[in-house]
C-alpha cells in the first residue's frame, strides 16, 4: 500500500518557483513539500540561467581578447581548453544549487524524489507516496518545444538542455566545429553567439522575417541580426525548415528560403523553437484543474487556478495574466502563492512591468510595451529611436552598437516601454523599470540627473529627442 503524508502545502517541482513557495510557507508556520523528478532547483540554476550566464561571460572573455576595441591594443589569442570550461561550468552549479537550494530543505520543508501527479484534488503520488495537501501549487515549468520536423526523431539533436550538468544525457563536452541552429528567439541568440565564439561555425535558421519576431521591436532583431552576422554568423531569415537527416557524421538540413530550397549541412543541430508549460505528464484531470491552449495553466490575479485551493505559478502559468518566463517572475510570484494560500487578505500578481534581459553582446533589454503593442492597447503614441553613437559612453569607450528606442503615450506623456540594444543594456533597464514602476513621463527621464558618462544616459537621451535633436547636444546638457 502506498504511504501517505500530510503537508499544508504540496508543490510539484523543486525550481525556483516552488523554492520560494515553499520558503515564505516556512515563514508563516507551514509545513511545504516539494517534488523534483529531474534536479533540485530546476532549470535555472541547472540548465537555464546560471549555466548560460557562466558560459557567454567565458565566450565574451575569449571575443574581447581576440577582438579588442581600441587601436593600439594587440590581440590576444586565449587558448579555449572546452572540456575544461565546462567542469568549472559544473562546480559553479554545484556550489549554488547546494547554497542556495540544497541546504534550505530542513525539517519544514522537505523534498521528494520522483515523477508527481494528481490522484485526486488535494492529493499527489510520488514514487508510490501519496501526498496530501492542504494547498496545493503546480510549478513544473517548462520544456523545449520540438517541433514537427520531418526526419527530426531519427536524427540526434540539442535542446537548451545541453547546458545541463551530473551527467544528464545532453550535456555537451566537445566543442562542435558546426552548429545549425532552428529558431531565433533569445535562447537561441545568446548560445548561438556563445557557441561562434567559441569558434564554432554558427548558422542560425529563422523562419519569420526577422529575428526575435514576437514581443520585441523590429529594430532589435534586425540590430542584432546585424551585428551577429560581423561576428560571422549566418543568420538566414524567412527560412522554413523542411527535413532533416543524417548524413555520416553530419545533419543535413533542408530549407526553403524565397520558394528555393537548399541543403545546410552541421555537426550538430539545435533545437530552440520555444518551451511548453509542463502541464501534460501529471494528470491534472483528476485535480480538475483546467489549462489552456497552449497548455498554459489558467490562473486569477491571485494566482489561483479554477480550483480554489490549487494555486500555479512560474513558467508553467506561461503568458496568462500577463507572465513571462524567467526566474524573477516564478519567485516572485510563488512568495505571492504561499502567502493567499495561508491569509485572507490576498496578494495580487502584478505583471505590468517585467523588465528582461537577452545576455548577448551588446546585451538587449527591453521593459513595457512596443510600439505595436502600445497601438493596440489602444494609445496614440509617441516612439523615438536613438542609436547608442550619441550616447557619449558608448563613444568613450569605443562601443557604439545598438539602438534605444522609448514607446510613450503621446497625450499623457507616460512613458509605455523601453527597449535597447547597448553595452550594459541589462542594467539600464532597471532604472526604465522603476520610472514604469511609478508611471513616469518623458520628462522625469530628462529631470533625473544621470551619471555622466554611463550607459543610462541613453534614457535621458532618448527621452531628449521628443523635443530637439539629440545629435546637436553639449556634453550632458538637456
Ligand atoms: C537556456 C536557458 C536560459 C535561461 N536564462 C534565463 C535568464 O538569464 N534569466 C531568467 O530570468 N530566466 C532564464 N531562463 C528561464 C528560467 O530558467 C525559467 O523561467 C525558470 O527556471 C522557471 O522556474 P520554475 O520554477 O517555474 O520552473 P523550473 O525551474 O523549470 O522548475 C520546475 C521543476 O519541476 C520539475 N518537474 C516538472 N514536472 C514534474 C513532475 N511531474 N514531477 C516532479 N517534478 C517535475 C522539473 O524537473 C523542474 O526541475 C532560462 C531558461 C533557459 C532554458
Amino acid at each position: 500500500m502506498a504511504s501517505t503524508g500530510r503537508f499544508d502545502l504540496v508543490i510539484l517541482g523543486s525550481g525556483s518557483t516552488a523554492f520560494a513557495a515553499a520558503l515564505r510557507a516556512q515563514e508563516l508556520g507551514k509545513t511545504a513539500v516539494m517534488t523534483e523528478e529531474r534536479m533540485i532547483g530546476g532549470t535555472c540554476v541547472n540548465r537555464g540561467c546560471l549555466p548560460s550566464k557562466n558560459l557567454i561571460e567565458a565566450a565574451k572573455i575569449i571575443h574581447g581578447a581576440r577582438h579588442p576595441r581600441y587601436p593600439g591594443l594587440t590581440p590576444a589569442d586565449v587558448k579555449l581548453n572546452f572540456r575544461e570550461l565546462i567542469a568549472q561550468k559544473d562546480e559553479v552549479i554545484h556550489a549554488y544549487r547546494k547554497k542556495k537550494y540544497e541546504s534550505l530543505v530542513d525539517g519544514q520543508i522537505s523534498i521528494r524524489k520522483g515523477h508527481a501527479e494528481f490522484v485526486g484534488d488535494h492529493m499527489v503520488q510520488v514514487d508510490g507516496e501519496r501526498l496530501t495537501g492542504e494547498r496545493i501549487l503546480i510549478a513544473t515549468g517548462s520544456r523545449p518545444v520540438i517541433p514537427g520536423i520531418d526526419g527530426l526523431c531519427n536524427v540526434p539533436f540539442l535542446t537548451s538542455d545541453l547546458l545541463t550538468n551530473d551527467g544528464e544525457p545532453m550535456e555537451m563536452w566537445e566543442l562542435p566545429r558546426s552548429l545549425i541552429i532552428i529558431g531565433g528567439g533569445y535562447i537561441a541568440l545568446e548560445l548561438g553567439q556563445m557557441f561562434r565564439r567559441f569558434g564554432t561555425g554558427v548558422t542560425m535558421l529563422e523562419r519569420n522575417k526577422q529575428l526575435l519576431a514576437h514581443g520585441y521591436e523590429p529594430a532589435v532583431g534586425k540590430t542584432i541580426a546585424e551585428i551577429f552576422e560581423k561576428e560571422g554568423i549566418r543568420v538566414l531569415t524567412k527560412t522554413s525548415v523542411r527535413s532533416v537527416r543524417q548524413d555520416g557524421k553530419e545533419i543535413v538540413v533542408t530549407t526553403r528560403i524565397c520558394g528555393k530550397t537548399s541543403q545546410l549541412r552541421a555537426e550538430k543541430l539545435l533545437v530552440s523553437t520555444g518551451r511548453r508549460p509542463n502541464s501534460d505528464k501529471i494528470d491534472i484531470e483528476k485535480s480538475g484543474v483546467t489549462v489552456g491552449k497552449h497548455g498554459e495553466v489558467h490562473v486569477d490575479e491571485f494566482l489561483r487556478t479554477n480550483v480554489p485551493h490549487i494555486f500555479a505559478a512560474g513558467d508553467v502559468i506561461g503568458r496568462d495574466i500577463g507572465s513571462q518566463m524567467a526566474t524573477p517572475v516564478g519567485s516572485h510570484d510563488g512568495g505571492i502563492v504561499a502567502h493567499n494560500a495561508f491569509n485572507s487578505d490576498l496578494r495580487r500578481a502584478n505583471h505590468r512591468v517585467i523588465p528582461r534581459t537577452i545576455f548577448t553582446d551588446p546585451q538587449i533589454a527591453m521593459v513595457g510595451m512596443t510600439e505595436e503593442e502600445a497601438q493596440a492597447a489602444g494609445h496614440k503614441c509617441w516612439c523615438s529611436a536613438v542609436p547608442m553613437s550619441l550616447i557619449p559612453r558608448a563613444g568613450a569607450i569605443r562601443d557604439t552598437a545598438g539602438i534605444i528606442k522609448m514607446v510613450a503615450d503621446d497625450k499623457t506623456e507616460e512613458v509605455l516601454g523601453v527597449s535597447m540594444v547597448g553595452n550594459s543594456a541589462g542594467e539600464v533597464i532597471h532604472e526604465a523599470a522603476m520610472a514604469m514602476r511609478f508611471r513616469a513621463k518623458i520628462q522625469d527621464f530628462i529631470d533625473l540627473l544621470h551619471v555622466y558618462p554611463t550607459m543610462a544616459e541613453a534614457l535621458k537621451i532618448v527621452a531628449i529627442s521628443r523635443f530637439k535633436d539629440p545629435a546637436k547636444l553639449s556634453c550632458c546638457a538637456e
